[in-house]
C-alpha cells in the first residue's frame, strides 16, 4: 500500500516487517462501478529468477512506474474520483507490486550478492516513492476532486489520501520538500542498514567439550557434534541459542551466549542509530512536530507519546510487584544449585525458570516437544483456519525459491481467494525472525491477495521437527497475519486495502488468534507424538496451569522494550548516550540486573521499523483481549462469530478507523479493561 508507504513515516511502517496487510469487506464498499466479476488470479512474481533477470526486472518495474507517475501528474483534469483515483489506485497496485518481493528477498536469499542487489532495488524505488508522496501536482488533483455523491468508503479514502500528503509536507515550499524528500530517503537507507547489521552479525560461541552441552535436549546434542578440529559452534541463531538459555547447565556457556547475543549489531550500529535518530528529529521538526514520536503516533489509535508514554507505565505497574514476586521464587530457586547466591541474572533467569516451572507444574517442555511435530502442527493450523472460516487450503503447484518452500492456495466457494508461500525452516543468509510478508495486497477485480511467511522453525531436515509449544504458538501468530491478508482482499481501493489502517492495531488479530493453541479441543487435533498418541489431558492441563508462569516478568519486559523505543525518538540524538539510558531504562522497568558489557539496543530491530511505536505489542494485546471476550463468550469454535469477526474487523481493516471497526464487533467501544483484568488474574494464579 502505497501512498502511504511514500511519506516519511509510511516509509517506515513499510519497513516494519513484521506485519500484515489488513483491508475491507464489500459490506460498506460500494464504490465506482465495478463489474460482478471474480477477482482475478494474476501470477505472483518470478521467485526463481537467476540475479540478471531480477536486476534487469527492477530496473523496467522502476522505469514503467516513472513514466506512470509522470503521466498522473500530467493531467490537465477535469477532476473526478474516476479521473484522478482510479489511475492512482493502478499505480498503488503496480508500486506494491513491483516492490514487496524485493523487499522480501533481502530477507529470504540465501545469496549475499543477490541480497545485496534486492537491496538496493528497494533502494532504488524509495525516491520515486517520496517524489509521489510530495507530489503537488497529484496533492492538488485529489484536493479538487468533488465528492458530492461518492460512497462512504471512497470519501473515507480521498480524505485519508489528502491528510497523508499533508502530514508528510507537501504544501510546503519546492526548497523544503527537497530537504524532506533527502531526509526520507536518508531514513529508509539507516533503516534498512540497521537492520542488515544485526541480520549479517551471527556470532559464535565455541566449546571443546560435549560435556559442556549437558542439560540440551538429545536432539540438539546430536546436531551439534564437534568439527573436524573438535570445535562445537553455537551460533546466535534462535534455534541453536535459545535452547542453551533454557537448558545449559553450563553457567558459563549461557552466559557467553548473552554476551555473543548482547553484542550484535555493536559497536556498528551505534553511529547508524544516532544517525537515524538524528533524520527522524529533523524531519519531524520540518513538519511541525516536536518529536518524531509525535510524527509516528499521530495517525495511530494511541494518537500521543504524552499517552503511550502512560500507557506504558500503567502496564508496568500494574505487572511490577508480580515481577518481583516471580524473580524472588526464582531466586530461592537457584539458591539450591548456588547457596550464595544474590541475585538471579538474565542470563540464569530461563534456565532456573524451565527448572522451576518443571517442578511447580511437574512438566517439562521437553516432553511437550514430543506432541509439536512440524508436519502435524502444519496441517492443524491449515485445518483450524478451515474450520473456523470455512476455507479450503490447498497445495498450490508452482516455483519456489528453496526445496524447503511450500506454496499453498485458499479456496473458497470453489474460487481461489488467496495464495501463500511458507518458508519456514532456517537455512544460512535468511533472517532470524519469524515474518509475515505481505507479497500482493488483494484488490477487488484486480488481484487477490499473496503471502510470504518465512520463519526459523525445526524440521524440513529429516527429523520429525519437535517444536516448543512458545513455537507453535508464533506458527500460529504469524499465520494470523497471512489470514488477515487473506481474508482482507475485498476492497476495491488499494489504498485502504493495506497498511493505511492504524498500525498499532495490526498485532492484534494474531495476538488473539494465539488463544487456540490455549485450546484444548483445537490441539488435540494435531498435538500427536511418533507413536501417534495425543497429548495427553493432563499434560495439556499443567500446561495452562503453567501458562501464566513467569508472564508478569515477560510483559515488564516488553515495556521496557518500549519505553526505550519511546525514550530514542524523545531524546536529543546528538548527546543521547544509548548504554546509560537503556541502563536506566531497564533499571526502571525491569526487576533484574542489567549485564555490563551488554548492548542489546544495538540489535534491537524494531527501533528501524517501529521507531518510537514498540509500545504497540502492548496496546494491540489490549485489543486482542478485548475482542476475545467474544469468542469465550460465544465459543472458540462457533463460526457465526468468526465470521462476524472476518467480515467486521479483518475484511473491514482499512476502510474506516479502527475504533469505529472495534465497536461494530463488540458492539460497545474498545476498552483496555479485559487487559487489565487477565493481568491482574494472572497477577493472582502466580502467588
Ligand atoms: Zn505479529
Amino acid at each position: 500500500m502505497n501512498l502511504k508507504l511514500l511519506s516519511g513515516v509510511a516509509a517506515i511502517s513499510l519497513i516494519c516487517a513484521a506485519c500484515s496487510e489488513p483491508a475491507t469487506h464489500e459490506e460498506t464498499a460500494t464504490p465506482t462501478p465495478e463489474p460482478v466479476l471474480a477477482t482475478p488470479v494474476t501470477p505472483g512474481p518470478d521467485v526463481t529468477a537467476d540475479l540478471e533477470t531480477f536486476v534487469a526486472k527492477c530496473d523496467s518495474d522502476f522505469a514503467n512506474l516513472k513514466s506512470k507517475i509522470e503521466a498522473i501528474e500530467a493531467f490537465k483534469g477535469p477532476y473526478t474520483v474516476e479521473s484522478v483515483m482510479v489511475p492512482l489506485n493502478e499505480l498503488d497496485v503496480e508500486i506494491s507490486n513491483a516492490y514487496y518481493w524485493p523487499y522480501i528477498t533481502t530477507a529470504t536469499q540465501p545469496d549475499e550478492a543477490y541480497r545485496d542487489a534486492a537491496m538496493a532495488c528497494v533502494q532504488k524505488f524509495i525516491p520515486l516513492f517520496n517524489d509521489l508522496g510530495l507530489s503537488q501536482k497529484i496533492y492538488h488533483q485529489v484536493k479538487e476532486i468533488d465528492l458530492t455523491g461518492a460512497d462512504v468508503v471512497t470519501t473515507f479514502m480521498v480524505e485519508e489520501t489528502i491528510k497523508s500528503y499533508e502530514s508528510s509536507g507537501v504544501d510546503k515550499d519546492d526548497e523544503t520538500r527537497a530537504q524532506i524528500k533527502a531526509l526520507n530517503e536518508e531514513i529508509f537507507r539507516l533503516s534498512q542498514l540497521f537492520d542488515k547489521n544485526i541480520r549479517d552479525d551471527v556470532r559464535y560461541v565455541e566449546v571443546e567439550d560435549v560435556a559442556r552441552l549437558s542439560g540440551l535436549p538429545e536432539d540438539y546434542i546430536a546436531n551439534h557434534q564437534p568439527d573436524e578440529n573438535g570445535i562445537i559452534r553455537i551460533s546466535t541463531s534462535y534455534p541453536d541459542m535459545f535452547p542453551v538459555f533454557s537448558y545449559a547447565d553450563d553457567d558459563q556457556l549461557r552466559y557467553d551466549m548473552r554476551m555473543a547475543n548482547g553484542n550484535r549489531g555493536y559497536p556498528v550500529n551505534e553511529n547508524v542509530l544516532r544517525d537515524l535518530l538524528g533524520k527522524r528529529k529533523e524531519l519531524a521538526q520540518i513538519l511541525g512536530y516536536q518529536t518524531f514520536a509525535h510524527l509516528a503516533m499521530e495517525d495511530r489509535m494511541i494518537g500521543t507519546p504524552e499517552r503511550a508514554d502512560s500507557f506504558i507505565k500503567d502496564i508496568n505497574a500494574l505487572v511490577r510487584g508480580t515481577a518481583e514476586l516471580e524473580r524472588d521464587r526464582l531466586l530461592e530457586r537457584y539458591r539450591q544449585i548456588d547457596p550464595t547466591a544474590e541475585m538471579v541474572m538474565p542470563w540464569q533467569r530461563g534456565y532456573i525458570s524451565e527448572k522451576l516451572r518443571a517442578e511447580l507444574y511437574a512438566y517439562d517442555s521437553q516432553q511437550v516437544r514430543q506432541y509439536f511435530q512440524f508436519d502435524n502442527v502444519k496441517a492443524g493450523i491449515f485445518q483450524l483456519t478451515q474450520d473456523l472460516f470455512g476455507v479450503e487450503i490447498r497445495d498450490w503447484d508452482t516455483p519456489v525459491w528453496d526445496p524447503l518452500v511450500s506454496a499453498h492456495e485458499m479456496v473458497e466457494n470453489g474460487q481461489v481467494i488467496g495464495r501463500f508461500y511458507l518458508d519456514l525452516h532456517p537455512r544460512a543468509g535468511k533472517d532470524q525472525h519469524a515474518t509475515h510478508y505481505t507479497l500482493r495486497s488483494g484488490v477487488k477485480g484486480v488481484q487477490t491477495p499473496m503471502s510470504v511467511l518465512v520463519t526459523n522453525f525445526p524440521g524440513g531436515d529429516g527429523t520429525p521437527g519437535l517444536m516448543e509449544h512458545a513455537q507453535v504458538e508464533t506458527f500460529l501468530h504469524e499465520f494470523g497475519h497471512l489470514i488477515h491478508n487473506m481474508f482482507s482482499g475485498t476492497q476495491t481501493w488499494a489504498y485502504v486495502t493495506g497498511m493505511s489502517m492504524e498500525r498499532d492495531f495490526v498485532e492484534a488479530p494474531s495476538q488473539m488468534l494465539e488463544e487456540w493453541v490455549w485450546d484444548y479441543e483445537t490441539l488435540k487435533t494435531f498435538a500427536v507424538n511418533t507413536d501417534d498418541e495425543v497429548l495427553p489431558r493432563a499434560l495439556f492441563d499443567k500446561m495452562l496451569a503453567a501458562r501464566n508462569y513467569n508472564r508478569a516478568t515477560s510483559v515488564a519486559g516488553q515495556t521496557y522494550l518500549a519505553a526505550e523505543s519511546l525514550a530514542f525518538h524523545t531524546s536529543d540524538p546528538e548527546t543521547i548516550d544509548f548504554d546509560a539510558l537503556s541502563t536506566e531504562l531497564w533499571e526502571t522497568y525491569s526487576v533484574y540486573p542489567s549485564v555490563p558489557g551488554t548492548h542489546g539496543w544495538a540489535s534491537f530491530g524494531h527501533l528501524a521499523g517501529y521507531s518510537s511505536n514498540y509500545y504497540t505489542y502492548q496496546w494491540s494485546l489490549a485489543i486482542a483481549a478485548d475482542m476475545f471476550t467474544r469468542f469465550e463468550a460465544e465459543g472458540l469454535r462457533n463460526k457465526q462469530t468468526a465470521m462476524d469477526y472476518r467480515t467486521k474487523v479483518l475484511g473491514s481493516a482499512g476502510s474506516r478507523p479502527a475504533d469505529d471497526m472495534l465497536e461494530d464487533f463488540l458492539g460497545r467501544p474498545f476498552s483496555v479493561e479485559a487487559y487489565a483484568e487477565d493481568l491482574k488474574e494472572a497477577a493472582q494464579s502466580a502467588q
